[in-house]
């Protein structure tokens, strides 16, 4: 604390991203980071840009980019907004969308950015709960609000949500916006993005972090109305014009581009989750249906508490989040299938009675 930091400052609560340990060598599932490196076509291309016109300013609109994006889901270029990771895409969708004088609406158990965006950003929240199977509460988000956010999956629980609920929420609710955080969408879930057309007030918002192998790189996108996307533009441009640089422009382009390699790595990731899932569950562990990168864990017995502890002591770091109703809890994301059978031995180890 500092008596020069002023009063907003003061009351931060910012977010705690998951340990980027340096001590020693983990097997590291405890980011929902992609195990497999990005396209060899994505390495081309950044080193193809690492050139002498980075001594330029990139393109503030970030045309190029914006247009490969909206080919890959058939709409429009004034459809695509893009920022520096989709947390930051995030941060500038609230700061546009959200009504100060009304509340902001998200489940109790979901991605903690959210409350600290709010906190940031002096908006009033109020959270939905979850129901006890973890599903969303759909009718919970059918009243008077000034801002709805939902991920989809859900993180950390790995839910998905049907898109007819989806579909519910953006209806009852035409006079605020609703952003459907897409960040494990490919990993088995059907995009909303079909949507837009249909609903002025739909965003949506993807990362290149999970999918596509480059959290490092910081690419995240919103898809919505143009109308929605001039919005953003409005505040990034009030902000930072570059929030792209010209070696992000070209990897994330390459990497929207070489849709082959994309489906390989993602299929690869489904089914050794789908793989992991059935074997913990034939060792006594309740495992939450996942259609995300990662999966949602608890032992009848163990204390998950325990079960981080003793993982981090084998070598293998996961996510353990001490916050009320998920305190049995483990997150797991899907690292490779040698990761995931080392992963799976230790962890018998730590139920053995
Ligand atoms: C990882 C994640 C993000 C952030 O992704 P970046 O693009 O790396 O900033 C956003 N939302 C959810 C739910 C995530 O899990």
């Amino acid at each position: 604390m500092s008596k020069f930091w002023n009063e907003r400052v003061k009351k931060l609560e910012p977010y705690v991203p998951g340990e980027q340990p340096k001590d020693q060598k983990y097997i590291k599932l405890n980011t929902n980071e992609n195990p497999y490196p990005p396209s060899p076509k994505v390495i081309e291309a950044i080193k193809a840009a690492a050139n002498f016109k980075l001594k330029l300013y990139p393109d503030p609109n970030c045309d190029s980019l914006r247009r490969v994006v909206a080919d890959y889901y058939n709409i429009s270029e004034d459809e695509v907004f893009v920022g520096n990771g989709s947390d930051e895409v995030l941060a500038f969708s609230f700061m546009t969308f959200f009504d100060s004088k009304k509340t902001v609406f998200f489940a109790d158990i979901t991605y903690s950015f959210y409350k600290v965006y709010t906190n940031l950003l002096g908006l009033k929240c109020e959270l939905i709960p979850l129901k006890d199977d973890f599903s969303i509460d759909v009718d919970g988000f059918l009243k008077e609000n000034g801002g709805i956010i939902i991920p989809n999956p859900n993180a950390p629980t790995a839910k998905y949500i049907e898109l007819n609920d989806i579909k519910r929420i953006i209806e009852y609710n035409f006079n605020s916006v609703v952003i459907v955080d897409e960040a494990y969408i490919d990993f088995g879930g059907e995009s909303a993005v079909g949507l837009i057309k249909e609903y002025p007030n739909l965003l949506i918002v993807q990362t290149l972090s999970k999918s596509r192998s480059l959290a490092g790189l910081r690419v995240g996108f919103a898809m919505g109305d143009s109308k929605l996307i001039e919005g953003l533009l409005r505040v990034k441009n009030s902000i930072n014009s570059y929030t792209l640089d010209r070696i992000a422009l070209a990897g994330a382009e390459a990497a929207f581009k070489d849709k082959e390699y994309f489906q390989k790595t993602r299929e690869k990731i489904i089914i050794t989750r789908d793989r992991v899932t059935n074997e913990l569950r034939k060792n006594g562990f309740k495992v939450i249906e996942s259609k995300a990168n990662f999966i949602f864990i608890s032992h009848p017995k163990i204390l998950a508490e325990h079960i981080f502890k003793e993982l981090k002591k084998k070598g293998i770091l996961v996510r353990y989040f001490n916050a009320e109703r998920i305190n049995n809890y483990l997150r797991v994301s899907i690292g490779n299938d040698e990761e995931m059978d080392k992963f799976v031995e230790k962890i018998k180890e730590c139920v053995i009675e």
